[in-house]
């Protein structure tokens, strides 16, 4: 799950992180309000989207000379004016695809003087097992780029996160921003106070870019992206409660209502399959007859009726769907229970798109039965193979 720059800068606060003042805003009277509280004469009217590349980003409605969705303002009156154009329009950042996202929040901060900017992410690290600091002297809006031409100058220290946070790390840290005096003690501190927010709030990734290093001398979090493991979210009410469901892919957000585990992807035909495993290899049988899924639904080893139907509607509501592979082993569920959902599902959402079945497990020729007798156009399949040939077929028959 992720969550914006103002509610991550706001937990972050919580563990001593320093941040620079500012307030969220949902309409332009909010913003001044916002900005009446501020000292000035400098101002920053961020976007709140949950994508970064926000400064570079464009916003469709606009001129292709406006600016993007980090703006600085100089008076309150240029706070409004900038609110004003940024709310209720799309935003296309290298982050957000074509579409972009619609601008419905905004973030009123205190304006700071930089003088260089750094970069200082922490990820977990599946290759190691260890948490990665990811280090760069080189951050703000470029960073994609020293990635990709510079590596050199991206260093990566790493935290085991049984041993814990040792001063050797913060040091490391300091080094490799290449920091000296107060701002190489700064920066221990703050990548320790980092690593804790990471650890305590079961986060995935924490991404400060850019880290500043301010005229006066200070270190100062300009910008925060945080995502959290979803699996841990139940030990976190309060992190939980930050979620945007508006940010979020509307079939993906009736999906887990319906404790379904759904990502959509590109491709014309809807998979329906009980097991990660087997849904993985039902995209993979799919890409290998020439088709591609449009997505990965794991419906999980109980599949009721009530799942069945709510993955249905979920797999339709999406245009791009051609067709329907459901892909069932019947091992904790029997198949003729599992049949009995299908159809019943079927008739419930007047299914207008081709429908190919192939049930495996206990009672298998009971499930075959119903489908066969359902009087519904379904397509049973033997195995697996055989499902993904007679899928990609119907859908080019109807097509
Ligand atoms: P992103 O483009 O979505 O990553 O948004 P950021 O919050 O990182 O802002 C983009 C850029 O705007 C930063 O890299 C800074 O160069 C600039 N910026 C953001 N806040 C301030 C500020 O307070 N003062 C100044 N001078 N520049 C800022
Ligand atoms: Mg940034």
């Amino acid at each position: 799950m992720n969550i914006h720059e103002y509610q991550a800068k706001e937990l972050l606060a919580k563990y001593g992180v320093a941040v620079p003042t500012g307030y969220p805003a949902m309409n332009a009277e909010e913003a001044v309000a916002a900005a009446k509280k501020l000292p000035g004469p400098l101002y920053v009217v961020k976007a709140q989207i949950h994508a970064g590349g926000r400064g570079k980003g464009k916003f469709k409605e606009l001129g292709a000379d406006a600016k993007g969705g980090v703006r600085l303002a100089k008076s309150i009156d240029e706070v409004e004016a900038n609110a004003r154009e940024m709310l209720g329009n799309t935003l296309v950042t290298i982050q957000t695809g074509e579409a972009g996202k619609q601008v419905n929040r905004l973030y009123v901060t205190d304006g700071v003087d930089i003088a260089k900017e750094y970069y200082l992410a922490l990820l977990v690290d599946r290759a190691s097992g260890r948490v990665a600091m990811v280090v760069s002297t080189e951050g703000g809006m470029d960073i994609e780029e020293v990635a990709h031409n510079t590596p050199e100058k991206i260093a990566t220290i790493t935290v085991d996160p049984a041993q814990g946070f040792m001063p050797h790390h913060g040091r490391a840290v300091a080094y490799a921003l290449k920091l000296e005096g107060d701002l190489n003690k700064a920066a221990q501190k703050l990548s320790r106070q980092l690593f804790e927010a990471f650890m305590a709030l079961d986060c995935e990734m924490l991404e400060i870019n850019p880290l500043v290093e301010t005229t006066d001398g200070k270190l100062l979090v300009l910008d925060a992206k945080m995502s959290f493991d979803s699996n841990a979210l139940f030990r976190h009410p309060d992190v939980a409660a930050l979620r945007d469901e508006t940010e979020e892919d509307p079939a993906e957000v009736e999906a887990s209502k319906s404790d379904l585990a759904y990502i959509k992807l590109d491709g014309d035909i809807g998979c329906m399959v009980n097991g990660a495993g087997l849904a993985m290899a039902t995209m993979d049988i799919i890409k290998l007859n020439g088709a591609f899924p449009a997505n990965f639904l794991d419906v999980g080893g109980g599949a009721s009726k009530e799942k069945v139907t709510a993955a249905f509607k979920i797999i339709l509501s999406d245009p791009a769907v051609k067709g329907i592979l459901v892909n069932i082993f019947g091992g904790i569920m029997k198949c003729d229970i599992i049949a009995d959902g299908i159809v019943a599902a079927a008739k419930d959402v007047n299914l207008s798109v081709p429908l190919v079945v192939r049930l495996e497990g206990t009672n298998v020729q009971q499930g075959k039965d119903i489908l066969a007798n359902s009087g519904l156009p379904i397509v049973s399949a033997n195995d697996l193979g055989d499902a993904a040939r007679k899928i990609v077929a119907e859908v080019k028959k109807a097509a």
